[in-house]
């Protein structure tokens, strides 16, 4: 088992196997883009199998696979189902945009793979363009009911943001009624490769609650799952529920059990860290299966207690500036 130094278990990694994307989210991408990696300081899909497999022995069980647009990424699907041979994985799971994901949805069945998180920030195809700069909600909106048809278990995520989609939220929970589907409402970070931050978050988890039952009156708490960052609800008859993250209130690091490795292989025991150290530089240094596991214990034995101690100390006190796209989300 890997186990930090708070006793919480870590059993939970998320791999963002690319920067790349084909939208240009405000809240986490600039419109001219980021200073895309190259392709050789990618790290290669070998070396993240070798990475799994490793950690699989150690007691790592669901991986979620993110980005930038992980469909993007040449030869993903063969990736995903080597990864689903895995000995001790359990669970794999993806966050997509939903651009170019309908095509992938047969290969994907077939792995049993029926987990997926598709960002959508707005119903409404202006807004949606807006924020995303990119006029393809169409195109999301078919994926998405593609996937409701064919009874994946979805999940969508809404950056909350103040004037650009709070009118989107209501419509988005009413989403619930008839599909069985849970669309979770995440307060804004500041991971917008822009620099952009804010002191005080004015659309926070208290704020987005309160704004839903103005209009549906008091609405019915669920029991959160094991490690949940959401605090999840229902309205009574609906089919599907909602889920609220406190991304930037960070009320749920006690019981966070994830570790992040982002495209070029920086291990991240916190999102709100810069990167604990190289994993792709250890490999490629020649570093054995032992040294690798030994590495990556002793970033876990060495983890932060939450968030705001994480992003306090930040290597060489670097303030926030990277975009989401680089760590996955
Ligand atoms: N491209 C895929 C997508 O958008 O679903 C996967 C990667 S994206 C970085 C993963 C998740 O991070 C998305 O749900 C996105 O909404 C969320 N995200 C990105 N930037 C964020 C920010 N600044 N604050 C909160 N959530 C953010
Ligand atoms: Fe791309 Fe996802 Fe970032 Fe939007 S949130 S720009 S879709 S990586």
């Amino acid at each position: 088992m890997l186990i930090d130094n708070h006793g919480r278990t870590v059993d939970y990694l998320r791999l963002a196997v690319t920067d790349k994307c084909n939208l240009r989210c405000f809240y986490c991408m600039p419109e001219e883009g980021i200073d895309f990696v190259k392709r050789k300081e990618l790290l290669s899909f070998e070396e993240n199998l070798r990475i799994i497999t490793l950690l699989a022995k150690e007691g790592l069980r669901k991986v979620r696979i993110t980005g930038g647009e992980p469909f993007l990424r040449k030869d993903i699907m063969a990736f995903i189902k080597n990864l689903s041979n895995v000995e001790g994985i359990e669970e794999i799971a993806i966050t997509s945009n939903g651009t170019i994901t309908a095509k992938y949805l047969d290969e994907l069945q077939i792995l049993g793979i029926n987990k997926i998180n598709l960002s959508i920030d707005a119903l409404d195809k202006q807004r949606f363009f807006e924020i995303t700069k990119r006029d393809l909600f169409d195109t999301v909106w078919n994926c998405y009911k593609e996937m409701i048809a064919r009874n994946f278990e979805v999940k969508l995520n809404c950056v909350v943001m103040p004037e650009k989609n709070i009118e989107d939220i209501i419509p988005l929970v009413k989403l619930a009624s008839k599909d069985p589907v849970n669309i979770r409402f995440i307060e804004e970070m500041p991971f917008n490769g822009e620099g952009r931050t804010h002191d005080h978050l004015e659309w926070n988890y208290v704020k987005i609650l309160q704004h839903i039952e103005n209009h549906f009156g008091k609405v019915i708490k669920l029991k959160d799952p094991k490690n949940s960052t959401a605090l999840n609800y229902k309205i009574e008859s609906y089919k599907g529920s909602f889920g609220i993250i406190p991304a930037y209130s960070r009320s749920f690091c006690g019981t966070c059990n994830r570790l992040r490795l982002t495209p070029t292989g920086l291990i991240k025991t916190c999102l709100y860290d810069n990167g604990i150290f190289n994993l792709r530089n250890l490999i490629r240094a020649g570093a054995n299966d032992q040294q690798i596991v030994q590495a990556i214990k002793e970033a876990i034995s060495h983890r932060y207690k939450d968030g705001f101690e994480a992003e306090n100390n930040r290597k060489g006190n670097a303030s926030i500036s990277e975009s989401m796209a680089t760590i996955g989300g």
